[in-house]
């Protein structure tokens, strides 16, 4: 069974340091391929606790679409996870040059325990076992960050990562499950705020028209709004199936 478990759900940085939501990121299942998105704080106790538990070690790899704090705080104890301690050297790491390079994220110890490191790029094909994936353009955001297109069947899965909204956005991020990481109820002024809002959302919405989309990383205004209420009230407006992620939700990929 292919599927996403959310181990997070939390977005920037109020609701990450209250834990208003976990913040671990997710895992990514295709046939007998596991792939770790974005483990921000708490991923491997999230893994761990998760029922039945997420065992670490049976990671193919881990890709980390940028390198704030909230998408990499458990990086370096997921690839010592991944790798037994760093006794097995395995696995791949998938970053942008950002996070490798100037300030890293990763411990240059922890990066001796992969088996690869492959740089996330624009416009770009990867492969990972049964899970093919590419970036799109990069994200308008602080850090380097890519969206990425998972072409797995029956359904592609579409990520959009932070970023602010710019037009090309729908048509790069296509597949017919898209996830979107919305930290903000509304937009905020001229103000150089860097992810998107609802008002985005539904201009995304409208334009891609997934079979569904999933509501994601959410800053403290979307959990003030209860995001339920907002997916709900999208679902509505647009005809279109939206749900808010909540921790530790599964979703089946075959049966969307
Ligand atoms: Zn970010």
């Amino acid at each position: 069974m292919s599927f996403i478990k959310f181990l997070g759900t939390a977005g920037a940085r109020f609701v990450v340091m209250k834990q208003l939501r976990a913040s671990g990121g997710a895992w990514l299942s295709v046939g007998k391929t596991n792939l770790y998105i974005d483990p921000g704080p708490g991923a491997l106790v999230r893994c761990l606790h998760s029922k039945p538990a997420l065992d670490p070690s049976l990671l193919n790899g881990i890709l980390l679409t940028h390198k704030h704090l909230d998408h990499s705080g458990d990086i370096n104890v997921m690839i010592e996870a991944m790798t037994d301690g760093g006794f097995k050297k395995r696995g791949v790491l998938f970053a942008p040059a950002d996070a490798l390079e100037e300030d890293p994220v990763m411990f240059k110890y922890a990066m001796g325990y992969v088996e690869k490191v492959q740089v996330l790029k624009e416009d770009s094909q990867y492969q990972i076992g049964d899970i093919p994936f590419s970036t799109a353009r990069k994200h308008r955001h602080r850090a380097e960050t890519y969206g990425i297109n998972f072409k797995i069947s029956p359904y592609g899965v579409s990520w959009i990562t932070d970023t602010k909204f710019f037009p090309e956005l729908p048509n790069l991020y296509q597949g017919e499950i898209l996830i979107i990481h919305v930290v903000r109820l509304k937009p905020v002024g001229d103000e150089p705020i860097d992810h998107l809002s609802i008002e985005d959302v539904k201009m995304i919405l409208k334009k891609a028209k997934p079979k569904l989309a999933i509501l994601t990383h959410f800053g403290m205004t979307m959990i003030k709004a209860k995001p339920w209420v907002v997916a709900a009230e999208l679902e509505k407006e647009l005809g279109l199936k939206v749900i808010a992620a909540s921790d530790g939700m599964k979703l089946d990929l075959e049966e969307v």
